[in-house]
């Protein structure tokens, strides 16, 4: 079927305006005005917006962590994004220790095959070595154009010399490195610390890992970025002195992009004092107030490039069985929300403007994971397309994210906006918020790193 959209509203990262569109074989082929209806399926968009389809730059589904295993697989984590107006979501395929990227590569691919959106996979690395860097080769074949590397977790962090060598490999291949940075030795001594002063409630979880243990970790991921020649790209940014460490590099002329999170912008540590406190325990942590700030600020300048969720959900059983802070599962269930969090407490709270919330949204993450022909309303262009309602309101609760969760850090927040129809390469899939047509996400071979400035 084909489509003219009509008296919407258009933003994407170039601007804001109104006019019509005309949705063929799956892309955009038309955008003006007066445009002939003739064997199109009409769709009102009028009093809406007409987006590109958001971009989740940052999702865990069906992870095992080798002591629990999400809530959420690619059935029930991408239905709650496509109703949310994700339209792509970047999860983490992750190699084994002993295993190698095509492996991890061929296992994600199998899991995602059931997927309700558009898919595609950063690598993450755990073994640095000659045969990962020969097989850098394939994932560019096959589509994997960006990687990430954990400063922490024992199965999976790197040594620093590990990650300036692949930084260097990867600049050969135009893919990017995202980098979890936090200084593990050093949060492992002050976890110590703050147990032995009897503090084993979730409230241990930020005393554990203060923001000097990101900072430190951003400044030093900067200098080997810049010692390799490379692009940088910091996965939730979570802290004020964070940001000044990436803003810092950027001054001095290096190529260094930015993602953070809803829950960095909008909830703050004062959650782990709530009953439900291990609910938030998450990497890093929730932080200050004047962080949320700093961060939002960051977001409507255009400092901050891309906002990913981190869906990495856990059940309040599994969140609950864990003895001590240090011992529950990390993660929160959010790939449902990060529309109506964005637009309600950007746009609509008057700190940034719809163009920046789509560049936000979508269009930054498209140009910078290679993306080709995404992330626009523009001639051409996938037909990944959002009509967003501005006007419908709601209160978030656990339950009604339809993703397999039973808690999400934003219950209780009142939120406005909603996407009312979403088409997906072209097909409506979503109509009036309900899924309509399941299964349709493609995998998204990606081309090379794209430079936002
Ligand atoms: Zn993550």
């Amino acid at each position: 079927m084909d489509y003219l959209i009509k008296n919407g509203r258009i933003a994407d990262k170039n601007g804001c305006y109104e006019a019509d569109l005309i949705i063929k074989n799956g892309k955009i082929t038309y955008i003006g005005d007066g445009l002939d209806a003739t064997g199109l399926e009409v769709i009102d968009a009028a009093g809406c917006y007409v987006l590109p389809g958001f971009i989740d730059t940052h999702t865990h589904f069906d992870l095992n962590t080798g002591s629990a295993v999400t809530a959420d697989n690619f059935d029930t984590g991408t239905r709650a994004a496509i109703l949310g107006g994700t339209t792509s979501i970047l999860d983490f395929a992750t190699q084994e220790r002993d295993g190698t990227l095509s492996e991890a590569l061929v296992q994600w691919q199998r899991k995602a095959e059931i997927a309700h959106c558009n898919y595609g996979f950063h690598m993450a690395i755990a073994r640095w070595d000659k045969q990962t860097e020969a097989e850098m080769a394939d994932m560019t074949r096959e589509g994997v154009t960006s990687y990430k590397m954990y400063m922490v977790y024992d199965a999976l962090r790197v040594d620093d010399g590990s990650l300036y060598a692949a930084l260097k490999a990867a600049k050969q291949y135009g893919a990017l490195i995202g980098v979890h940075c936090e200084n593990w030795d050093t949060l492992l001594r002050i976890t110590e610390e703050v147990k032995a002063r009897g503090i084993l409630g979730p409230e241990g979880h930020p005393l554990s890992r203060p923001n000097d243990i990101e900072a430190e970790a951003v400044a030093r991921y900067m200098r080997l970025a810049k010692l390799a020649g490379a692009p940088a790209y910091v996965v939730h940014l979570s802290t004020h002195e964070g940001l000044e460490e990436a803003l810092r590099a950027r001054k001095r002329g290096q190529e260094v992009y930015l993602e953070t999170c809803p829950q960095y912008l909008f909830l703050d540590d004062e959650r782990y004092l709530d009953a439900d406190g291990a609910k938030f325990v998450m990497s890093p942590p929730l932080r200050k107030p004047a962080d949320n700030k700093a961060l939002m600020a960051a977001c409507a300048s255009g400092d901050i490039d891309t906002i990913g969720t981190d869906h990495c959900s856990f059940t309040m059983a599994q969140k609950l069985a864990a003895g001590d802070f240090s011992k529950i599962p990390n993660g929160g269930a959010g790939v449902r929300w990060r529309g109506e969090l964005m637009y309600t407490y950007g746009v609509l709270a008057g700190r940034m403007n719809m163009q920046r919330f789509s560049a936000l949204m979508s269009g930054n993450a498209a140009s910078l994971f290679g993306m080709a022909g995404r992330g626009r309303i523009a001639k051409d262009c996938a037909a990944d397309v959002v009509i967003w309602d501005g006007s419908v309101s709601r209160t978030i609760s656990d339950t009604d994210g339809q993703h397999n969760c039973d808690n999400t850090p934003f219950n209780g927040m009142e939120v406005k906006g909603g996407a009312k129809h979403v088409f997906l390469n072209g097909e409506l899939v979503v109509y009036n918020g309900e899924l309509i047509a399941e299964n349709r996400g493609r995998y998204i071979r990606r081309r090379a790193h794209g430079k936002l400035r």
